[in-house]
């Protein structure tokens, strides 16, 4: 089964990706983590995706779209993939589309995590003190929820058009958001018989 997850920063996707994996094997992709692992590696394109991540503007979709490439044929996402920040523009959902395609699979169940400006505010505050990201000030995380309005909800309607869109209360305690994501996932599981008893 192929997730993603969309939803505004700090309304715990990677939380939930993360649950996801572990709960059901799925594969969790994350391009902030891959970005993120190429600036501790000190590469060019990490020094180049520094800047911009920054400024909380988008990497270009052909860097995402690479590193997602780069890892879908992989053993770990054979089970599926938690597609986690990723896509955040419509070339990179065509792009994901395409990707998919060419290799027989689809996307199975889209969820938008859901939370009011204000509490994504008061979480980004909370885990600037915790994780120390440079992308978690009130200048940069403006951008990046102006970018999340403009650019990444943009998609949703695309998704909407071929498939339902799950949207889910992330203001909710972190298992209760996951009871909901695991029960949306296993009645889509249980829709396909022929995976019954598996995600
Ligand atoms: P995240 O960890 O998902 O909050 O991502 C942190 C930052 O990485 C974002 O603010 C963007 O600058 C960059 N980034 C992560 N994923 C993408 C993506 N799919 N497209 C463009 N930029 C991305």
């Amino acid at each position: 089964m192929n997730v993603i997850f969309f939803g505004p920063p700090a309304a715990g996707k990677g939380t939930q990706a993360k649950i996801m994996q572990d709960r059901y094997g799925l594969r969790q992709l994350a391009t902030g983590d891959m970005l993120r692992a190429e600036i501790a590696a000190g590469t060019d394109l990490g020094k180049k995706a520094k800047e911009i991540m920054d400024r909380g503007e988008l990497v270009p979709d052909e860097v995402v779209i690479g590193m997602i490439a780069a890892r879908i044929d992989s053993p770990e996402c054979a089970a599926g993939v938690v597609f986690d920040g990723f896509p955040r523009t419509a070339a990179q959902a065509q792009a994901l589309e395409d990707m998919l395609a060419q290799r027989g699979r689809k996307i199975d169940v889209v969820l938008e995590l859901a939370v009011d400006q204000d509490r994504l505010v008061s979480r980004m505050e909370g885990r600037a003190k915790k994780e120390g990201r440079s992308d978690d000030n009130s200048e940069a995380f403006r951008n990046r929820l102006r970018q999340y309005n403009e650019y990444s909800a943009a998609v949703l309607p695309w998704y909407r058009a071929k498939m339902t869109v799950h949207r889910i209360d992330g203001t909710k305690a972190i298992d209760e958001v996951s009871a909901d994501i695991c029960g949306i996932l296993e009645d889509k599981a249980a829709a396909a018989p022929a995976r019954r008893g598996n995600i």
